[in-house]
């Protein structure tokens, strides 16, 4: 495997960065994550647009003009043969001594790519059974919205999934309303059929599968509410499902042990999954 460390192209095994670098000392950096398919990055424009945002943010600058960047992460996916899986890209405010102001004006940024296969039949496979989350109480700070490396709080809360026989954690903020999952959105189908989704403007990272959702759910005639929901009421729903880039939709059948609707995968989370990749973007 190979990877881009800045400027260069090195192999994985030797892909490092300084022990300076902010983003280990500080989780002082943001990140993406790109579905590549067929060779070809999905929502490439979407990503990059949060990138930008995210960056800003921080106050940070792109680290090179999205032309070039558009090159690098190709050229990672290209050198790894990567036919299906992901390109993943992260910039961190650079190395300088440790010190929590930012550095002096000029340090450059820490520019890192990788991009790994993916077998698709596994996720595929994984749709079919549906898959288990618990829930966790929030416990991130209030700037979820940027995607940062600081992951802690995920970390934590996917491992005690993992632990409890699941795959994901939902964080429930302090009136029990479901924020999104550690690495996920999360979704459920009323008994009416309507979908459910916490809104963007707080309490979650706008998910780029998230938003593509919406545009599938309108093409398919399902009606979409963009409301917080409880954990009490997705207990009682029909479905429930996380999206992610590497996801798509993935069903969910228990909530803290919980069964919910049936037990399997439901048609509607079925059709936003088997219909995702006719809305989405595929780049060149
Ligand atoms: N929420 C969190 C906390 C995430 O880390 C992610 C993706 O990694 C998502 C949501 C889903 O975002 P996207 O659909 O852009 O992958």
């Amino acid at each position: 495997r190979i990877a881009y460390v800045n400027g260069q192209y090195v192999p994985h095994g030797q892909a490092y960065v300084h022990i300076e670098d902010r983003g280990y000392q500080f989780a002082d950096g943001v990140y993406e994550v790109c579905e590549v398919r067929a060779g070809r990055m999905i929502d490439e424009r979407r990503h990059m647009e949060r990138l930008e945002r995210s960056l800003r943010e921080m106050r940070m600058a792109m680290p090179m003009p999205l032309k070039a960047l558009g090159i690098v992460l190709r050229e990672t996916i290209r050198r790894n043969r990567v036919r299906d899986g992901f390109v993943y890209l992260q910039v961190t405010r650079g190395v300088a001594p440790r010190d929590h102001y930012f550095p002096a004006p000029g340090t450059p940024p820490s520019i890192v790519v990788t991009a790994r296969h993916v077998d698709p039949a596994k996720g595929d496979a994984l749709a079919l059974q549906g898959m288990a989350v618990i829930t966790v109480p929030e416990n991130r700070w209030e700037r979820v919205d940027i995607k940062t490396v600081g992951l802690l709080p995920n970390v934590l809360a996917k491992q005690a999934a993992k632990e409890a026989g699941a795959r994901e954690a939902w964080f429930v903020d302090a009136e029990g309303r479901v924020t999104e999952g550690g690495s996920t959105n999360a979704w459920i189908v009323t008994r009416d059929g309507k979908l459910v989704t916490r809104p963007a403007e707080s309490g979650i990272l706008r998910g780029i599968t998230r938003t593509v959702m919406m545009d599938v759910a309108e093409k398919l005639q399902i009606r979409v509410e963009e409301r917080p929901f409880t954990v009490v009421e997705a207990l009682a729903a029909r479905e429930a499902f996380v999206t992610s880039a590497t996801n798509f939709a993935m069903p969910v059948v228990r909530i803290d042990g919980q069964v919910i609707g049936d037990g399997i995968p439901g048609p509607v989370t079925r059709a936003l999954r088997e219909n995702f990749h006719h809305h989405a973007e595929i780049a060149d």
